[in-house]
């Protein structure tokens, strides 16, 4: 009889610390308020890392990151209702960035939620939630959150990893459960990401077609870099010696500067390629979706004649925009290690007449790319600050580059070479602002390693609060602010008069005194002299930094590169 009212009991909070520590889940990036302010004492209290933030949508976007570096789910913990709706929005961009994460919010009681009958933060979140994200659960009593853990951390990081949200009524916490029956509840899960080995008819299928091939090209997405399949994924390239191209946060996976990268000749690939293998990429908007002149087709919307290839662990992807001849699912280790078992030995590498093209055009963008970003004019643009940026990292590989804005993305993307994997990480699918400060002090606490934040001025200002937080954990964060006063650049007029133009900030905002407001150490750079000095400084020491960089508020253009995404008034003056 365990159920004696004289036995020692246990309580919600502490079956939930205990499930969490259990799964290795050891650090929560949190805002603290009713109810779970005391869970997140409780928790520091008994060794959990409680990482608190000034805003959930950062605190979401943290565990996200997290997630993404170590395999294991980011849990980000936040009040109900507004407090929740806030990390929803990091939930959601996890799932589309197959990220694994679990938002966790405390909610109000079910008899009055349901009732409709206005309890303090009313909301029926768990409903809310589901369309969002990848699971949504519920637990009401206090010994099934063992369950309530262990089905949130499968669903995010098996298969296609992506967000869940776990519902924890108030009243949950404080349940008392006899101590013996709630150790009993605890599950820790038994490998939480089978592997998923591909069929050996896929694997040949996709290796006969690069065999016929004479223009291969491979592409490697963040799903790759997620995969951390590196060894797997360096050998395949180098031995099949097919060209390759990542995608933003696939960078560094391979070196930048390896002799098959052919980012600097990427529109010539892209329209000639005849075999595209895309490993852990989707054919999305960020590679207008397969077909169109970037594919070489004639008409806009045409698919060109072309061969696609796809590894990727969701077996509904493939064919979600144009056909796929070979799709190849597992995951991205196991596929990649057994198309390297099927090409064996003879393996043919691609014509020179492909790769000597490459090579070519290779050479000269970059040769046109080493004069621009040699150049110093005054203010900076964007070229000249990032070719600072670009040395610290080719100094330091190790450091985390935290990248987002328009142009401040697109020039970093294009000029910034990463060395290592998942040391790039950015705005993502849904090209999303608002990520740079969560996922900077993610990378800060789950690595340790310097990190470094490229932002665009507007960008910045979705999460600049953090820097509190930055400071606060004294952080070896260095956030650089791209700043040219305003969304795209600083040039805007209203042709009224009055109001300023929408797209416009304060000029010559004094962006280094936030970081000095809380101890941290704030520089406003105009030259590249002066940025080189103030980012030596900040990664030698890492200390948290902000470096306010004078960019030339005509330097920007209208979206980046993503111009055309903007609809066109039809109606002409
Ligand atoms: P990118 O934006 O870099 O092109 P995407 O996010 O579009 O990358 O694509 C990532 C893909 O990787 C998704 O389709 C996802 O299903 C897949 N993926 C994620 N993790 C793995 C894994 N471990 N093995 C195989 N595929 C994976
Ligand atoms: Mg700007």
């Amino acid at each position: 009889n365990t159920d004696t009212p004289t036995q020692e009991t246990t309580d919600g909070f502490h079956l939930l610390i205990n499930a969490l520590k259990l799964n290795g889940l050891d650090t929560l990036f949190a805002l603290p308020g009713i109810p779970i302010t005391d869970f997140l004492r409780m928790a520091q209290a008994e060794g959990l890392r409680v990482i608190s933030f000034r805003h959930e949508q950062n605190a979401g976007n943290a565990a996200a990151a997290a997630g993404f570096l170590t395999q294991k789910p980011g849990v980000c913990f936040t009040v109900s209702a507004p407090g929740f709706l806030n990390g929803l929005t990091a939930l959601a961009n996890a799932t589309t960035n197959c990220f694994p994460m679990i938002l966790v919010s405390g909610s109000s009681e079910r008899e009055i939620v349901d009732l409709q009958q206005g309890d303090y933060e009313e909301m029926d979140q768990l409903a809310i939630a589901k369309p969002l994200c990848k699971a949504a659960f519920r637990v009401l009593h206090a010994e099934d959150i063992g369950v309530g853990i262990a089905r949130a951390i499968r669903a995010a990081v098996s298969g296609r990893p992506g967000g869940v949200y776990l519902d924890l009524p108030a009243k949950v916490f404080a349940q008392s459960v006899p101590a013996e029956l709630g150790k009993r509840s605890l599950i820790k899960v038994v490998d939480p990401a089978p592997r998923q080995l591909p069929a050996p008819e896929a694997v040949r299928r996709a290796v006969d077609a690069l065999r016929v091939a004479r223009k291969p090209l491979v592409i490697l997405g963040k799903g790759a870099a997620y995969a951390q399949a590196d060894a797997e994924i360096r050998r395949f390239v180098e031995t099949t010696g097919i060209p390759y191209l990542p995608m933003s946060m696939a960078k560094g996976l391979l070196p930048d500067n390896h002799p098959q990268s052919a980012s600097a000749a990427r529109s010539y690939v892209l329209a000639e390629a005849d075999v595209v293998m895309l490993v852990g990429a989707r054919l999305n908007w960020l590679l207008s979706h397969g077909k169109g002149k970037t594919w070489g087709a004639a008409g806009p919307k045409e698919h060109a004649d072309r061969q696609f290839i796809q590894v990727d662990i969701s077996p509904t992807e493939a064919d979600s925009n144009v056909a796929i001849d070979a799709p190849v699912v597992g995951d991205i280790g196991s596929c990649i290690a057994a198309m390297n078992a099927a090409i064996g030995a003879g393996w043919k590498k691609p014509p020179a007449e492909w790769t000597g093209a490459i090579a070519e055009r290779k050479d000269k963008n970059l040769s046109k790319m080493a004069e621009t970003l040699a150049k110093d004019p005054s203010p900076m643009n964007f070229q000249s600050a990032l070719s600072v940026i670009r040395d610290q990292i080719k100094a330091h590989p190790d450091a985390i580059l935290v990248n987002e804005g328009a142009n401040a993305l697109d020039f970093t993307r294009s000029i910034v070479d990463m060395y290592e994997p998942r040391k790039r990480l950015d705005v993502g699918t849904w090209g999303i602002m608002g990520i740079g400060m969560g996922f900077a002090v993610a990378a800060a606490v789950t690595t340790g390693k310097p990190v470094i934040a490229v932002e665009g001025d507007s960008a910045f200002g979705f999460s600049g609060m953090e820097v509190e937080t930055i400071c606060r954990y004294n952080l070896p964060v260095c956030v650089v602010v791209m700043n040219n006063n305003g969304v795209y650049g600083g040039t805007d007029q209203n042709p009224r008069g009055g109001d300023a133009a929408p797209t416009v900030f304060v000029k010559d905002a004094r962006y280094e005194m936030l970081m000095q407001a809380f101890g941290g150490v704030g520089v406003r750079a105009a030259t590249k002299a002066e940025l080189a000095r103030a980012l030596d400084e900040a990664v030698a020491f890492g200390k948290p930094t902000l470096i306010n960089a004078i960019i030339d508020e005509t330097a920007g253009t209208e979206s980046g590169r993503i111009t055309s995404l903007n609809p066109s008034a039809a109606r002409k003056k």
